[in-house]
């Protein structure tokens, strides 16, 4: 561990020396993520597939980089590019609506595609890099965006969903075990409805979207949805050295639905 992230208590070092790579990064928790991260002293590599949503991440001295998480050369690039990471989060997700019997073989394919396969490819072109960084630090963290909607909860509508986002949390276990005594962590994080653009989009495409609404905020027992900012803090812990003894977890931050 170095000697500034050894320094956890002091909030404005929190991930001082760390460089980190994120997927997703245009909208959402992952760009939220990329500006508490870098807040917090890291070195942020912000990618996603539409490049003008990363515009004004650079004022806050994130480097960004246009990157499709279903394309298996682009994301070897990259991993070359950045060289050896502390820290990865692979947040990228899409959200196939509807049941077994809604689900094209294209439609599950596209949902493995960016849900599942991308987080492996990203993990396997990053990870010698990391276990480098590993053994010189004494630790490197892997974060995999799941969802409460996964091998935790099923929810109506979810089918390639819940499927894929459970497949999140077995690859992110058998990563924690293979690579544990390196000192290489990997965790799942699993948040409730979170108010994005994208479940904005869920919300309007609806048939009924004030009922829609109504719909998501009541599967949240308190009774709202969560903010970007409710899931951030547990990005931060979990790609920070606080969680040096976390690993092969699925962590929720699902405002009790679980509960
Ligand atoms: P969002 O869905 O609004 O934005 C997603 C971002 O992903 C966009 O910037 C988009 O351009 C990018 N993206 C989509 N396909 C991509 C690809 N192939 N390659 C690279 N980038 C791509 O953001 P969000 O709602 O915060 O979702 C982020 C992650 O969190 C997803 O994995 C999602 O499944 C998960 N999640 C969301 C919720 C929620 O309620 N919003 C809850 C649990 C988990």
């Amino acid at each position: 561990m170095g000697e500034d992230s050894r320094c956890w208590g002091n909030q404005s070092v929190r991930l001082s020396g760390k460089k980190i790579l994120m997927t997703a990064a245009g909208q959402g928790m992952g760009r939220a993520s990329a500006l508490a991260c870098a807040a917090e002293g890291a070195q942020v590599i912000a990618t996603d597939r539409d490049a003008a949503l990363l515009d004004g991440l650079s004022d806050a001295g994130i480097e960004t980089a246009q990157l499709d998480v279903t394309d298996p050369q682009a994301i070897k690039e990259i991993a070359r590019k950045v060289g050896p990471l502390d820290g990865l989060f692979n947040c990228a997700g899409i959200v196939h609506h509807g049941t077994i019997l809604d689900l094209s073989d294209d439609a599950w394919q596209g949902s493995l595609d960016v849900n599942v396969t991308s987080a492996l490819r990203l993990t396997r072109a990053c990870l010698p890099g990391m276990l480098e960084r590993a053994e010189e630090t004494g630790t490197a963290s892997i974060l995999n965006m799941a969802s409460m909607a996964s091998s935790i909860k099923g929810f109506v509508n979810r089918a390639a969903y819940g499927a894929t986002k459970a497949a999140v949390i077995g690859l992110t276990k058998a990563v924690a075990a293979d690579f544990v005594k390196q000192g290489l962590r990997c965790n799942a994080l699993c948040p409730g409805t979170v108010d994005t653009p994208s479940l904005r989009g869920r919300i309007k495409a609806a048939p009924d979207p004030v009922q829609a609404e109504k719909d998501f905020v009541a599967r949240q027992p308190m009774g709202r949805l969560a903010t970007v900012d409710d899931i951030t803090p547990m990005v931060i812990y979990l790609l920070a050295d606080e969680s040096r003894f976390v690993t092969g977890q699925a962590l929720l931050v699902d405002g009790g639905v679980t509960i």
